[in-house]
């Protein structure tokens, strides 16, 4: 490596980028690295030779190599590394208290670049998005046949950032198939979960613990929900004991989804969703003078890029500043941002000057970020991702 980058790969940063490698050059006049298959496992050492860790190289990724191991005997990066990695994960999810669902593995954050596991009960669903992890996969599976004798494994590798590694996008049984509508149960509460078609691994396991959050603010509440997926805030809002839930989303699929969660839990009478395109939604209700106790909003990343952020946090601060005016007097916002290029530092400043411009006053109730499933590396800024907010808001 360079020795610009010592620092960062020190401080616990697993990635080295392709600019950041010294290059060298063998006897045939191509780089060494060049002629390194993807997915090989090389070791990486500072620019005085120290002795890094060893990671997945592929030259086809911006992202070099991803270390894997900073052990300093060496360890063999075998069937059996897998395995014992994946069981410190879940006994340190154990530890936290998670049991029937959590995110058993998340990617960098586990020590495991690119790999992401999701545990729905006795169900488990992989992607698995960098290129060396990938060769790994069947040693995986193994893993969690054994430790945990699951009903079922899919992979979820239908996304597009496979592309960027050098691999296609696919999705499909890693055991014998089974009936991928399952049912999960979360704070008492339950949820059809599509592991096939479902959006991401099928459910949003990191707003898990901060769904509990809203126990207390919404009781006797009319609330409204946007950006709903398949209705798992609205659905506890209404569990927590809300009057009336309206929640609404773009997709029609997530829509149907909703409202079956909706009846799986005889909250049907309470919950009612519908698809809509919240922008445009916020807007019309804003002018009707609509009100309610409680406003949630939970939208997609608005941005993927460094460029684009400045986007976002007009589109962040539109639907809050919507979200807001149809707040009664004293009555809270729910609100999140899951995209780590929106800093908390950002979303927080969003979100007043979103206040001020609603003419409302905000007080701050709750700030955390994803449920700790989804562990947060210092020195890895990425893996701290999602904002969770709830402020009262006031009439100035
Ligand atoms: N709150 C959900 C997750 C929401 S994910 C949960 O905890 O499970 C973001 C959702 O926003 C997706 O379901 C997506 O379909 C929806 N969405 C994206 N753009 C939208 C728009 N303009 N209007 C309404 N919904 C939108």
């Amino acid at each position: 490596m360079k020795r610009k980058i010592a620092l960062r790969i020190a401080n616990g940063h697993p990635w080295v980028y392709g600019n950041e490698i010294e290059k060298m050059v063998g006897e045939n006049g191509k780089t060494v690295e060049s002629q390194i298959d993807p997915g090989t496992i090389v070791d990486v050492h500072y620019f005085d030779n120290k002795y890094a860790g060893r990671g997945f190289y592929n030259h086809q990724s911006q992202i070099a190599v991803r270390i894997v191991s900073r052990n300093r005997d060496r360890e063999d990066i075998n069937a059996q590394f897998f395995h014992n990695r994946i069981l410190k994960a879940w006994q340190y999810r154990q530890k936290l208290g998670y049991a029937e669902n959590c995110r058993l593995i998340f990617g960098e954050a586990d020590y495991l670049p690119g790999l992401i596991i999701d545990k729905f009960n006795d169900y488990f669903v992989i992607q698995s998005l960098s290129f060396g992890m990938d060769l790994w996969k069947n040693a995986i599976v193994e893993a969690l046949q054994n430790i945990f004798s699951p009903k079922g494994i899919y992979e979820r590798n239908d996304v597009p950032v496979r592309e960027l590694e050098g691999m296609k996008q696919q999705k499909g049984f890693l055991s014998a198939p089974f009936d991928t509508n399952i049912i999960i149960n979360e704070n008492g509460v339950k949820f059809n979960v599509d592991i096939e078609n479902g959006q991401k691994t099928g459910y949003f396991l990191d707003q898990q613990d901060n769904r509990r959050a809203i126990n207390n603010i919404v009781k006797d509440a009319d609330v409204l929900g946007a950006f709903t997926y398949t209705g798992t805030f609205e659905i506890h809002a209404a569990h927590y004991g809300a009057k009336s839930v309206y929640g609404i989303d773009i997709s029609e699929q997530a829509v149907a989804q909703a409202n079956k969660n909706a009846a799986l839990n005889g909250l049907d009478s309470i919950c009612k969703f519908e698809a809509m395109n919240a922008f445009d939604a916020l807007k019309q209700w804003d002018k009707e003078e609509k009100l309610y106790d409680v406003v949630m909003l939970d939208p997609p990343a608005f941005t993927k890029s460094r460029e684009s952020i400045d986007k976002a946090v007009i589109g962040y601060k539109e639907i809050n500043l919507r979200g807001m005016k149809l707040i009664k007097d004293g009555g809270f916002l729910v609100t999140s941002s899951c995209t780590n290029l929106v800093s908390p530092e950002l979303f927080l400043h969003t979100i007043e000057s979103a206040a001020r411009d609603a003419k409302k006053r905000i007080r701050q109730v709750t700030f955390k970020a994803q449920a700790s499933d989804h562990p947060i590396i210092w020195g890895m800024e990425n893996t701290n991702y999602l904002k969770f907010l709830i402020v009262e808001v006031t009439n100035r």
